[in-house]
C-alpha cells in the first residue's frame, strides 16, 4: 500500500455504474480505501464492500447532520451499531461529532450521539473518525460556541481511544487544541485549489497527519468539477508533500508518514 485514503463514501450511488472499476483503479493504484458510513444502512453498506475488497475497510456510525432530530436515523441504535463494530473488517467508529454549520441542528442531541459513539469505540476499542463544522460567520441561534472546541473537551472527557479529525478545515488554534489533547487531522482535495490551509498542513506534526478524498466530493486539481474517488487521493497525499517540502522535508518522507500513520491509526 502506497497510500490511502481514509475517508470515502464509495457506496453513494454516485458509483452505481463503475464502482468496481472506481475500487480497482484504487488498487492498481496501490491505494487502501476506507470507506465511511453515515448511518446504519450505508454502514452496513460499507461492510459489504469491505468483506468484497482486500484493499478496503469500514468505518460504522451515525453522522452529526442525520443525528438531527428532523432527520431521519436520528435514533443511535447502540446495540445495532456495535454488532458492525466488531466485524473484523470495521477499523472505526464514525463519522461522529459536532456539525454547527448544516441548519437547523439540535446541538444537544449531537452532542449526547456523539458521546454513545465515543462509548462504543471505547468498548470495541477501536479509533474515532470525527466530522467537526464550525457554524457558518453569519451565525445561527444556538451556535455560538466552536465545534472543535466543544468536541475536544467532550473528547478529552471521554475518549480512551485514538481520533482523527477529518475534512480538517479549523483554524490554528483548533488544530493545536486537538493535537495537546493526542488527536490527528487529516486533508481533503480541498488544499490542491485554495490556499488557506498551506500553514496548517506545514504546522502539523509529521505523525499526526493522513491523506483523504470525502469521495464523491471535492475533487482534487486536475479532477476538479467530475466526480472524486479514491485513487484521486494521490493527488492530495503529493500536495501535502509539496507544501511540507518548502520546510525542508523529504517529499517521499511524507509520502510514506501518511500511509505509516494511517496504518498505526487503523491498524491494518
Ligand atoms: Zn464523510
Amino acid at each position: 500500500m502506497k497510500y490511502i485514503d481514509i475517508h470515502s463514501h464509495v457506496y453513494f450511488p454516485d458509483y452505481d455504474a463503475d464502482r468496481e472499476e472506481a475500487i480497482s483503479r484504487a488498487r492498481d493504484a496501490d491505494v487502501g480505501v476506507i470507506t465511511v458510513g453515515t448511518d446504519l444502512e450505508s454502514s452496513t453498506k460499507a461492510i459489504a464492500l469491505a468483506e468484497k475488497h482486500e484493499n478496503m475497510w469500514a468505518v460504522v456510525g451515525l453522522h452529526p447532520v442525520d443525528a438531527n432530530e428532523s432527520n431521519i436515523g436520528a435514533i443511535f441504535d447502540y446495540d445495532a451499531f456495535k454488532k458492525l463494530a466488531l466485524h473484523p473488517k470495521v477499523v472505526a467508529i464514525g463519522e461522529c461529532g459536532l456539525d454547527y454549520f448544516h441548519a437547523p441542528f439540535d446541538a444537544g442531541r449531537q452532542r449526547e450521539i456523539f458521546i454513545q459513539h465515543i462509548k462504543l469505540a471505547n468498548e470495541v476499542k477501536k479509533p474515532l473518525m470525527l466530522h467537526v463544522r464550525n457554524a457558518k460567520k453569519t451565525g445561527i441561534a444556538g451556535a455560538t460556541g466552536n465545534a472543535y472546541e466543544e468536541a475536544v473537551a467532550i473528547l478529552r472527557e471521554h475518549a480512551k481511544v485514538p481520533f482523527d479529525f477529518h475534512f480538517f478545515a479549523g483554524t490554528a488554534v483548533d488544530l493545536k487544541n486537538i493535537i495537546d489533547a493526542g488527536g490527528s487531522v487529516s486533508f481533503t482535495g480541498v488544499i490542491t485549489f485554495v490556499r488557506d490551509y498551506d500553514e496548517l498542513v506545514k504546522t502539523v506534526p509529521l505523525d499526526r497527519i493522513m491523506s483523504e478524498t470525502d469521495a464523491p466530493f471535492v475533487s482534487p486539481t486536475p479532477h476538479r468539477g467530475k466526480r472524486n474517488e479514491p485513487a484521486y487521493v494521490i493527488e492530495v497525499a503529493k500536495k501535502i508533500a509539496k507544501i511540507r517540502q518548502k520546510e525542508g522535508e523529504d517529499p517521499s518522507v511524507i509520502l510514506s508518514a501518511l500511509v505509516k500513520n494511517a496504518k498505526k491509526f487503523f491498524s491494518v
